[in-house]
């Protein structure tokens, strides 16, 4: 938290966190020696962050782009081939696999902390985050995600809560922390409880709040190309915003088309520049869900951002610093070879995920999640098999996996859904993309950077590292 400017406003409690934080020491990361000086310092940092994706996400995805559409991807082969490119440990403070909000947090303050917390150590001090580092250097701040705007990466980088959960708070914070773009889904802790898809339980419409404190509102596609202003809230979903694969386009936004919004508002008038957050949390479901088809279409959406990122970029090198990376790695994503059916161990009967596989997933027209809602609680076989065959074109569901979403069991004690889980275990027997769980897993994440402090990211460092980077980057040291 900045100085009298970003604190005019503020609650009581607010002020009182605000006044902790400073009580606190909060102002200082623990310093410890983390890559070498750098040569630049970035006046703008665009940190590009897909939720649950590592290496293998972004191998699959490079991959895919190269055979079903005959392009490259940004991310591997400009940013990491022409950046630096370093591995970040993602383990939380009492566990190898994390959970969003405790890898948020470290990235954003440099401090381990507990899963579920939000930018506090785990005796529940607040610790200062990016955003508030940004704003008290005068830096313009913008969030956008494909999740709730309150969800645990945006609100890791920028507020404080004990648990990721105190939606509401959260929602309360950034009207007082006033970050000039916040672009994504959750409206509900927006609105009071009797309004259409409210649920505040305090009765108050924090969307006028927001447009009180002179903020832009955009609720779609047209009002966010529309916006002109300095500062926009743009809430495009009552929750979390749709996969790719099922985006109604003209309705809700693309990753790429709030990219562009939040590039463009936030570099006017912007003397001492910006720190820009672009979350996609779909690739994180997509994960948990273990939905190949899905993970595409978001990691490619996610990569036109990217493409976005660097275009504006060179407009006006060298001041921005572009960063991919993610926060921990979801699903245990393992394309392998795989046999045919379990008729026989011999070689004849296997076969090689490759391209004509990723020819039949572009094949598929829904995302998982939404094929579990459409099918309810209580599938009917009816409603199950005509799903498969309008949605999932040259797919069976095998009579195991038939039977498993019909008795709503769930696969092994590591997978979570029923019926997203054999529908995800169907695709991977016939393509040989198979994953190992519906959770998190601790593979290292990578992070790619190109521009101004790019070198500093290089090796391999702990989580809270590249939260000490980016606080120095953003203090000029
Ligand atoms: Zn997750």
């Amino acid at each position: 938290m900045g100085g009298g400017e970003s604190l005019r406003g503020l609650t009581r409690r607010h002020f009182l966190v605000a006044t902790l934080l400073v009580l606190t020491g909060c102002a200082g990361v623990p310093g410890v020696a983390t890559g070498p000086a750098s040569s630049g310092q970035p006046k703008n940092i665009i940190i590009l962050f897909a939720d649950g994706v590592a290496s293998t996400h972004f191998e699959m995805a490079r991959y895919s782009a190269r055979h079903l559409r005959n392009q490259p991807f940004t991310i591997t082969d400009t940013v990491f081939k022409e950046g630096t490119l370093g591995l970040l440990t993602s383990h939380a403070h009492e566990a190898i696999a994390t959970d969003s909000a405790a890898a948020g947090s470290a990235m954003s303050t440099g401090v381990k902390t507990t899963i579920g917390t939000i930018a506090m150590t785990p005796d529940g001090r607040p610790m200062r985050t990016v955003m508030e580092a940004a704003k008290a250097k005068g830096k313009r701040i913008g969030l956008v995600t494909t999740a709730t705007v309150y969800d645990a990466t945006p609100a890791a980088f920028s507020v404080h809560a004990k648990t990721r959960r105190d939606s509401q708070a959260l929602v309360d914070q950034y009207l007082a922390l006033e970050p000039d773009v916040v672009l994504g889904g959750g409206s509900d802790y927006f609105l009071p409880a009797g309004a259409p898809g409210g649920k505040r339980k305090d009765g108050k419409d924090v969307i006028a709040a927001f447009r009180a404190k002179g903020y832009q509102v955009a609720r779609n596609v047209r009002e966010l190309r529309a916006a002109t202003g300095p500062r926009l809230l743009g809430l495009f979903a009552e929750e979390d915003m749709n996969h790719e694969i099922d985006r109604e386009a003209g309705s809700e936004p693309s990753m790429a088309e709030m990219a562009e919004a939040a590039i463009r508002v936030l570099s006017k008038e912007s003397p001492n520049g910006f720190v820009l957050l672009l979350e996609t949390e779909n690739t994180d479901t997509a994960g948990h869900r273990n939905d190949i088809a899905a993970l595409i279409r978001d990691l490619w959406v996610f990569d036109e951002a990217v493409k976005l990122a660097l275009e504006f970029q060179r407009q006006a090198p060298p001041e921005t610093l572009i960063i991919v990376t993610g926060d921990h790695e979801t699903g245990g994503l393992s394309p392998t070879y795989a046999f045919k059916d379990l008729s026989s161990t011999s070689s004849r009967n296997r076969f090689y995920a490759g391209p004509a596989h990723l020819e039949m997933i572009n094949r598929i027209t829904i995302s998982i999640e939404k094929a579990a809602e459409t099918l309810g609680k209580k599938p009917s076989a009816e409603a199950l098999d005509r799903l498969v065959a309008q949605h999932f074109p040259g797919f069976r569901l095998d009579p195991d996996l038939r039977d498993a979403i019909l008795k709503q069991q769930v696969l092994e004690r590591n997978f979570s859904y029923p019926t997203q889980g054999a529908l995800a275990r169907m695709v991977s027997r016939q393509t040989g993309f198979y994953w190992g769980t519906s959770g998190h897993t601790a593979q290292p994440v990578v992070v790619g950077a190109l521009g101004p402090g790019a070198e500093r990211f290089k090796g391999y460092m702990d989580n809270t590292d590249f939260g000490k980077i980016l606080h120095r980057l953003i203090e000029g040291r």
